[in-house]
């Protein structure tokens, strides 16, 4: 099913995120809030988890729930799964799960489908094992196309690759290898991102091994033009779907709906209120153990800030905004970044051209609510 951001948020449904902050190995450039030395917690963290879940209802049952990290399929599946079956969803709901291609495997895949998991997300990022190596990825090339193998042999009729440009030595070919390699494991979704530097990361430090604008811009138009000849549709700035596997947990966030976030770390936004969980799962257990919520703080944001926000967000995706977000003038001076569609429904919109998805920021400092 296709979700447009236009539709009002409550249409569109009520999403869960759950944050599981364990991986194996920390890449290089990697600022989530996820930890390498905690095997020794993971159970109880997982308990701990199931409380916060079990403690929030009766909350809106989920049209979609997404769980990531970190690293989910790094943790016991049968303790993973007996936390988020504590989660009220509807039976059609898309439900997610982030894998490392290194851990699936058919049997993982079965006591994930027990609970109604119907879609995987698979850390892919280069087909190339020496830009694997330069973004300080532990995983092989092979095991994606294995965990490929798994996800049909499984039933799952929709998975996410999540692939990454820019890394150090990286060349356009290498690129457009991976796009490539992404079409013919037929993905029916895929998120594709430029490596950023995040302070605080191994890659932080070293400047040399920084991406290049210039390199990336190229690498997006390469992203574009492989997928949009396969047949995908770019609906997100960074994101490409077969008609009818769009996220609908992005749509949730995109169009300023509701959602619930359990765990460390985790997110989350309920009619304005904005809140986060404390960050590291020690202390979730601690706070989760003495019977007290894991939220560490909250913002109430006004109306206007929240229209905003709305439409900050959609001017990312293919709906676009309203043809009033912008001044005029603005819409004059930015010549080829939007263009106008005209909709029976949603009205005249403004959405960004590909050269606009490039500077969707600087478009996005002129939006006015
Ligand atoms: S696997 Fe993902 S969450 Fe874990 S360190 Fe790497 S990028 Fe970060």
């Amino acid at each position: 099913m296709t979700w447009s951001t236009c539709a009002p948020a409550e249409q569109i449904g009520f999403g869960v995120y759950v944050h599981v902050p364990f991986c194996r190995h920390k890449c290089d450039y990697c600022a989530f809030a996820t930890f390498t030395d905690k095997a020794h917690i993971v159970s109880q963290y997982l308990l701990a988890l199931r409380t916060e879940i079990e403690r929030a209802a009766p909350s809106p049952a989920a049209a979609a729930v997404f769980v990531g990290g970190g690293t989910p399929s790094h943790v016991s599946p049968h303790e993973l799964v007996h936390a988020l079956d504590a989660i009220a969803r509807h039976d059609d709901a898309e439900f997610t799960i982030e894998c490392n291609p290194d851990d699936v495997t058919v049997e993982l895949l079965q006591v994930y489908r027990s609970i109604g998991v119907n879609r995987v997300s698979l850390g892919m990022q280069s087909s190339s094992p020496h830009v694997l190596a330069t973004l300080g990825r532990t995983h092989s090339p092979d095991n994606v196309v294995r965990a490929v193998d798994a996800i049909a042999a499984t039933g799952f009729t929709t998975f996410n690759l999540d692939v990454m440009y820019g890394g150090a030595g990286e060349s356009l070919d290498d690129w457009a290898a991976t796009v490539q390699q992404v079409v013919a494991l037929g993905a029916p979704h895929v998120s594709a991102y430029g490596l950023t530097v995040e302070a605080g990361t191994a890659l932080a430090d070293q400047p040399a091994r920084h991406p290049n604008d210039d390199d990336q811009a190229d690498k997006y138009d390469i992203v574009d033009d492989i997928l949009g000849a396969a047949g995908y549709v770019n609906y997100e700035i960074s994101n490409w779907a077969k008609p009818g596997h769009e996220c609908r947990l992005n749509a949730i966030y995109w169009s300023g709906g509701n959602y619930a976030g359990f765990g460390s770390a985790a997110h989350a936004h309920v009619d304005g209120r904005r809140s986060w969980n404390v960050r590291t799962p020690d202390r979730f257990i601690e706070l989760i153990e003495a019977g007290r919520p894991a939220e560490s703080s909250f913002e109430v944001l006004d109306a206007a800030t929240r229209k905003l926000e709305r439409l900050q967000l959609q001017l990312r995706t293919r709906d676009g905004v309203p043809l009033d977000a912008l001044d005029p003038s603005d819409v004059a001076d930015m010549g080829e970044l939007v263009r106008l569609v005209k909709s029976s429904t949603n009205g005249d919109r403004l959405v960004l051209t590909r050269a606009g998805r490039l500077l969707a920021n600087e478009v996005s400092l002129r939006l006015r609510v």
